[in-house]
């Protein structure tokens, strides 16, 4: 069959049904799931991301920032795991984090890369090097996202693992996504196809595409989670969904249905326009619990 013919579906809320914790369950049973971001001038991405992934059930979370940034991430994450790795000039990563953080990352079951990184040529060749080197599910988001302009081929070595991209129009137009059709679906659906991966076409009606064709619109969400820092919300909770070891083709619409179901939650509660994406991971616990 050609794949376009899966049909695409809405998310809806009786769709997203999370398992139940086993009685006798422990930490390691719910994914060790890491983060690699921040830089000076970006300190509350990476922190919104692990915050987003705790309140989401992951059972360990560790966080990678570069050293100057990382007191104010161990300040502020009690349950994860905060770690300073190696900067450049710019409180940057530097390129010796690379080899650092392949190495820590032994273990680990899923990796969100990106958010707050920055834009620099070290990180970039640093989150491409990191693509090539860690054989687990990889979430790439934000300057994570931004680290592929020109160099999508290094997709193609992750062929069969699951890489996630979480792209806003901006972001996705950079990696030659082209909206001008306004086709969102269509342009989604064919990109997920030709570069292997899971797309997230995030705004109004996040579509979510996978390389096998199916395709996800969501119904959950609203113009006061148009703010910086949501994203990195959403990066969190799909990290911590895929860590817990939901397939990625529930997981990754389910996160995209919660978060904006959060969204909803806070939207009704304090008001699209001071609702900010620290109450959105104020409200996952009660959304989450919700549909177990
Ligand atoms: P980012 O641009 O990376 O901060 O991501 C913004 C997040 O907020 C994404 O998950 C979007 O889907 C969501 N979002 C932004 N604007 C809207 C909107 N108008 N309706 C629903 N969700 C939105
Ligand atoms: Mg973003």
């Amino acid at each position: 069959v050609d794949k376009e013919d899966y049909p695409v579906q809405t998310v809806e809320e009786t769709d997203v049904l999370l398992p139940r914790r086993p009685r006798d369950a422990h930490k390691g049973d719910f994914g060790k799931c890491a983060i690699v971001g921040g830089s000076v001038g970006y300190t509350g991405a990476p922190t919104l991301s692990a915050r987003a992934a705790v309140r989401s059930g992951a059972g360990l979370v560790w966080v990678g920032v570069p050293a100057p940034v990382w007191p104010v991430a161990a300040a502020k994450l009690d349950e994860a795991m905060p770690f300073p790795l190696p900067a450049g000039k710019e409180g940057q990563l530097s390129l010796e984090a690379g080899e650092l953080i392949r190495h820590k990352l032994s273990g680990y079951e899923v990796c969100l890369i990106g958010p707050g990184l920055g834009r620099g040529n070290g990180v970039a060749s640093v989150v491409r090097h990191l693509l090539g080197e860690i054989h687990i599910p990889v979430i790439l988001d934000a300057d994570g996202i931004n680290a592929l302009e020109g160099h999508m081929d290094v997709l193609d070595g992750r062929q069969g693992l699951h890489t996630v991209l979480t792209p806003h129009d901006g972001e996705f137009a950079r990696l030659g996504g082209d909206l001008s059709g306004g086709d969102r679906l269509g342009e989604a659906r064919r990109f997920a196809r030709e570069h292997g991966c899971c797309l997230v076409l995030k705004g109004h009606r996040t579509i979510t595409a996978f390389p096998d064709g199916r395709a996800y619109i969501n119904t959950t969400g609203n113009p006061g989670m148009a703010k910086g820092g949501s994203g990195d919300v959403l990066a969190g909770i799909i990290l911590a969904l895929l860590g817990q070891g939901l397939p990625a083709r529930q997981a990754v619409p389910y996160a995209v249905w919660l978060h904006g179901a959060a969204g909803d939650r806070c939207a009704a509660e304090v008001g699209e326009y001071g609702m900010t994406p620290t109450d959105l991971v104020a409200t996952l616990p009660a959304v989450l619990e919700a549909h177990v």
